[in-house]
């Protein structure tokens, strides 16, 4: 199959194609904009691939995507803005790339005949839940810029399946945590900072409950999707860990082995959600799914790869062969960028 990545050399694109790489005999196509998240060092496993291909461009570029496009089988769309706190800050690139970029690829789909369009969603489209869970005819209620350009992108998504017959998927998945995340989400944020002996900022009363899934597992089940799921299914990937912030934070502390007193409160986020949960009933059911990582393995990995990778984030590191973002991917957030997913 000839599968084109979107967002490839982000945290969660990045290990889709180095897994489908390692696994078979998929051929690949990497198009991503390098912005401060994208990082080429992440892809540098698979550079010397026969079945793999990187093209430095732009989805809201609809001639580079036009460009990209023909011969390919499937798309798996990961590319976005994809920070809350950068979305609260400005809302203008996440409409820009989560909306308008998801429909250049749509139109370029349709246009070239493209076989299937996995979009890649996440919870927090939802919005917020006290108790119980979301299943994934809930209604859509975001609460952040961020979330509602997801929720824009994923409705358009499936409205080209109703409107063109396209055959497109939705994936919604919970918080990922593992290698190769940008330093400004809450956990390489509190580990980057941690292991250099700095203070790390708690949001509010640090009760918000998100459930964790490792990225490796979030994979698995988009791969399930992306080669059995059903034209127009939507389906969530998660039955990760849950846990509060505060409960989250005690356990980083200990990993990384320090004390509460390096933790400062700080001012909660505005529009905070409280609390995410996914029902996986029906990607166990109809495609077998389940998370294999337990928590505490995939944090000691995740805590151990980023003490034993420092120089593909510590300031002014940068690994060799890193282009765009790789300078920038070296520089954890300050303590203003933090929590939640
Ligand atoms: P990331 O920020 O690490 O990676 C995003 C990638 O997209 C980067 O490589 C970036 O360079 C690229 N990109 C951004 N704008 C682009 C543009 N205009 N054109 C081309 N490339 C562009 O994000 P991530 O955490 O890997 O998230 C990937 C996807 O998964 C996103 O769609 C996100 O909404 C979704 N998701 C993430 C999580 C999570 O916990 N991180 C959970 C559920 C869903």
């Amino acid at each position: 199959m000839r599968i084109l990545v979107t967002g490839g050399a982000g945290f969660i694109g990045s290990e889709f194609v180095r897994g489908l790489l390692a696994r078979g005999s998929d051929r690949v196509t990497v198009l991503d904009a390098l912005t401060y998240s994208g990082n080429t060092a992440n892809l540098a496993p698979v550079a010397g691939h026969a079945g793999y291909s990187f093209v430095a461009g732009d989805i809201r570029d609809a001639g580079t995507v036009d460009r990209v496009m023909p011969g390919h089988d499937v798309v798996v769309h990961f590319a976005a803005e994809s920070h809350v706190d950068r979305s609260i800050d400005g809302a203008g690139p996440f409409v820009s790339t989560n909306v308008l970029g998801t429909q250049v690829l749509l139109d370029a789909v349709l246009k070239h005949g493209v076989g299937r369009f996995v979009h890649i969603s996440t919870d927090e489209v939802y919005g917020s839940i006290d108790k119980g869970e979301w299943s994934e005819d809930q209604i859509l209620a975001p609460s952040s810029p961020y979330s509602a350009s997801k929720a824009a992108s994923d409705l358009l998504a499936l409205a080209y399946h109703r409107t063109h017959g396209m055959d497109v998927v939705v994936t919604r998945c919970s918080n990922n945590y593992g290698p190769h995340q940008y330093a400004e989400k809450l956990i390489p944020l509190f580990v980057t900072r941690l292991l250099e002996g700095k203070r790390v900022p708690l949001y509010g009363d640090g009760a918000n409950v998100r459930e964790w899934l490792h990225v490796e597992d979030h994979c698995r089940g988009i791969e399930r999707v992306m080669r059995d799921g059903r034209p127009g299914g939507v389906y969530h990937i998660g039955g990760g860990r849950e846990l509060t912030n505060r409960e989250l934070v005690g356990m980083l502390l200990d990993a990384c082995g320090a004390r509460w007193d390096s933790v400062e409160r700080v001012a909660d986020r505005k529009g905070h959600d409280r609390r995410y949960a996914l029902s996986i009933d029906k990607i166990r059911d109809e495609l077998g799914y389940a998370p294999r990582i337990p928590f505490e393995e995939g944090l000691a990995r995740t805590v151990a790869w980023y003490r034993d990778n420092r120089d593909w984030w510590q300031p002014g590191g940068g690994p060799p062969g890193a282009t765009a973002g790789g300078t920038e991917a070296g520089s954890p957030a300050g303590t203003e960028a933090v929590i939640g997913g």
